[in-house]
């Protein structure tokens, strides 16, 4: 046995041997063209893979972390690389281990309100087979078409309908997950309610591939709502906006998702696109709500008179998919907008308490102009998890230099209101550096032992931990 402190730091023959025997074919890949692909997501960042295979059964991932936990070879779990902070990118070297041929839908159970599935199912996919059964599965990162469900686990991914539903810890039931050494951990399981023992299954929700690699998930589901409506309002300022989104959860009701676009994004938007709001205004309220289609225009009604104590310049309303998505088009537009602003962003997706979401856009704006760097906030005002984009232009070193420091005044002042530097993308490696801005000694200490009960030679995605 090498020590613990002994990772291998390349590939030797016999190594590659051993992978070609248990990947034959395409399973394994060594084509530094094709390796290339799988060292990269959407962080930006990448790194050459030592090597790719791509495991179709659970007993070929119990063998590989049999042999990689003896070998000491470290591994990275990936699935469809749209991570936002490199947590699938092998920055420290490794093998990447994809989970795309991983990708059955087991069972999906409209009796148990339960789904099993393999890891590398595509998540809208997945969602489109519960709806034919009537059974929703909620959690809808924006990246739901191109980001897998095993994926959505490791980061916790959110999304839109969180205010009403939650994220995506809050659906899962079960994990089955291949640990160092070939240990199979079976956490949870289909029932709804589980108190025995320690909730070790949510403990691999936003593990981000550190303690296992999963190989099957059992994610709880809900009655399908009938229909949805949403209402579309500009404001002349930020706090009048905010206030506007006070008022609607100050009436009682709870919209399934509540987003908000500042004065820089809703100018941006209109740079791509026909923009129904006046020129003068300063911020754009998005608002869901879903239920039985003989209440949801009662629920519209209810919105505009929430909203009115807030002085909107205009309020457009969508009952039904067909009048909503015109109006959803316009958030969406938000992310590809923005490049109007700069062409190189540094995208942060920091969360605040509710309450402090006026004080901590309006000190974002002003530490961007402060650098002199464009900052754009958008996103989910409903958790308080804001979209914070400091555009700038990475090939001139003192825009590049401004943006990072507006990066780091933004986490700070995020802190102090008492919030966390990662809402929903998770840290990975593009905010390792800043974990211990936010975690005392004492919790990461427990997180790295945490992490050494599971993986004590530390071959699992080594460099992505909170310690
Ligand atoms: C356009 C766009 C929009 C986005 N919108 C959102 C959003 O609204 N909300 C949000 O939360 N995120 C969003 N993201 C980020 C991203 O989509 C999520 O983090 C997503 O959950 C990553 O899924 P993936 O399948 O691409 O996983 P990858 O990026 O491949 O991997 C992510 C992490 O999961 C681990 N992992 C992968 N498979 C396994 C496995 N089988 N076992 C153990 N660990 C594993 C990896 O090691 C890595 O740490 C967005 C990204 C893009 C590009």
């Amino acid at each position: 046995m090498k020590s613990s402190t002994s990772l291998a730091t390349a590939l030797t023959p016999a190594h590659l041997r051993f992978l070609e025997s248990l990947f034959p074919g395409e399973g394994l890949v060594t084509d530094p063209t094709q390796m290339a692909v799988y060292g990269a997501d959407s962080s930006r960042r990448s790194a050459m893979p030592w090597a790719v295979v791509r495991p179709r059964t659970e007993e070929q991932v119990v063998e590989l972390l049999t042999w990689a936990e003896s070998e000491r070879v470290p591994l990275v779990p990936r699935a469809r690389g749209t991570g936002m902070s490199g947590g699938a990118v092998p920055a420290f070297g490794g093998v990447v281990v994809s989970s795309l041929w991983l990708n059955c839908v087991l069972d999906i159970d409209a009796d148990d309100f339960c789904a099993e599935v393999e890891p590398g199912v595509v998540t809208a996919e997945f969602q489109a087979l519960t709806q034919k059964q009537k059974l929703f599965y909620p959690p809808d990162p924006a990246s739901l078409k191109i980001s897998t469900l095993g994926g959505n686990v490791a980061t916790c991914a959110g999304g839109m309908r969180a205010v009403k539903y939650g994220v995506t810890r809050d659906y899962v039931l079960g994990v089955r997950a291949v640990l160092p050494g070939g240990r199979i951990v079976n956490a949870g399981g289909r029932s709804h309610k589980n108190v025995v023992g320690l909730d070790l299954a949510r403990l691999f929700v936003g593990s981000c591939g550190t303690l296992g690699i999963f190989t099957k998930l059992t994610l709880k589901l809900l009655p399908l709502p009938e229909g949805s409506a949403t209402v579309l309002a500009a404001f002349p300022t930020l706090a009048d906006a905010l206030s506007g989104a006070r008022g609607v959860f100050r009436a009682g009701i709870l919209p399934t998702a509540m987003e908000f676009m500042d004065a820089k994004a809703c100018w941006a938007v209109g740079q791509i696109k026909d923009v129904p709001w006046p020129k003068e205004t300063q911020a754009v309220l998005v608002l869901k709500v879903d239920g039985s289609n003989a209440s949801l225009a009662a629920e519209l009604a209810r919105l505009e008179v929430a909203l009115a104590p807030a002085h909107p310049l205009c309020l457009f309303k969508g009952l039904g998919a067909q009048e909503e998505e015109p109006l959803w088009e316009l958030r969406r537009l938000v992310s590809p907008a923005g490049f109007r602003l700069g062409p190189d962003k540094l995208g942060e997706d920091v969360a605040v308490p509710r309450g402090s979401t006026v004080q901590a856009v309006e000190g974002f704006q002003a530490m961007g102009a402060e650098q002199g760097v464009q900052v754009a906030c958008y996103g989910h005002l409903g958790d308080g998890n804001i979209h914070v984009n400091i555009f700038y232009d990475a090939s001139d070193a003192d825009q590049r230099s401004r943006a990072q420091a507006c990066k780091e005044t933004v986490f700070r002042l995020t802190l102090s209101l008492g919030g966390t530097i990662s809402g929903e993308h998770g840290t990975g490696i593009t905010k390792g550096p800043y974990v211990s801005w936010q975690l005392g000694e004492e919790e990461r200490a427990l997180m790295a032992g945490i992490k050494n009960v599971f993986d004590p030679s530390g071959i699992l995605n080594p460099g992505k931990g909170w310690s």
